[in-house]
């Protein structure tokens, strides 16, 4: 029945698909279905919702989409009339997003999916919270927290607790280095990680937005090597009676905890948010 899904902690489930291996999540009560995030595309969204009907006989509830990317979003469309609940930063976040994907797929037609992604409507949630948002399934309560800002202005988190799981968004990643955009706020990530590890038993199942599951070690681990880009920078930066280096010298300069040509966003968003103090 549960086939391509995993279940991760009591009906909790995640599937991995191969476009940019992302996971979409669900979560059992007994009313009802919690969808987390929707795909990169229209069409993708419409499969994961088959994917859903296969897993359960239950109704979808409402979906939460854990931030703003597009890999997480554009399928919203798949799921019509329900409430889409995001942090309240999200869909501005996706208005303004949006034409930076369609010009990334549309200038290379090569790019895997890129017409179903480009031909998708935008759905932004129709219901957005600051700081918590919980759903009672039916016999079993869920809660999603902001926590703070890190990956996006909007990222949160999951938290499943009688199930001992946590979906973690892009937060955390397993089968990538952590993705730092041109949105990211790589100063505040780690602290952001450290409120995250405070919801976590000893055998919490942390779900990342791309790869497989991992435990709360991984998840410090990789709040640790956040935390070691982020006083790279401060560092790099110098003082505030300095100009900063360019952005390219700090990356030949920096000891990173991952490949420098992936942390340049990191860098440059890191010294423009420590000039605004
Ligand atoms: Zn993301």
């Amino acid at each position: 029945m549960a086939d391509g899904w995993i279940e991760v902690g009591d009906r909790c489930w995640v599937r991995r698909f191969a476009h940019v291996d992302v996971s979409a999540g669900v979560i059992a009560g007994e009313a009802g279905l919690l969808v987390l995030d929707t795909r990169a595309s229209l069409r993708q969204g419409e499969e994961l919702a088959a994917h859903v009907r296969a897993l359960s006989g239950l109704p979808v509830l409402a979906v939460l989409n854990s931030h703003e990317h597009f890999d997480h979003t554009w399928g919203n469309g798949a799921f019509p009339g329900l409430p889409i609940v995001a942090h309240e930063s999200v869909p501005a976040a996706m208005r303004a997003g949006r034409a930076r994907i369609e010009r990334l797929y549309a200038e290379d037609p090569t790019v895997p999916f890129g017409p179903e992604v480009v031909a998708s409507p935008l759905v932004v949630p129709t219901q957005t919270f600051r700081d918590s948002w919980s759903l009672d399934l039916g016999g079993r309560a869920v809660t999603a927290r902001f926590l703070g800002r890190g990956h996006t202005a909007g990222d949160v988190v999951l938290h499943v607790p009688d199930a001992e799981v946590l979906y973690a968004g892009d937060l955390i990643e397993e089968s990538a280095p952590p993705s730092f955009g041109d949105d990211c706020y790589p100063l505040e990530w780690a602290p952001t990680l450290e409120r995250v590890a405070g919801l976590l038993g000893e055998r919490t199942v942390v779900v990342p937005g791309h790869g497989a599951p991992v435990g709360t070690a991984y998840l410090r681990a990789q709040r640790d090597d956040i935390a070691t880009v982020a006083a790279e920078i401060r560092r790099l930066r110098g003082t505030a009676r300095e100009e900063p280096p360019p952005v390219a010298e700090a990356l030949r300069r920096g000891r990173w905890p991952w490949k420098a040509e992936r942390l340049g966003d990191a860098v440059a968003r890191g010294f423009a948010q420590l000039a605004d103090g």
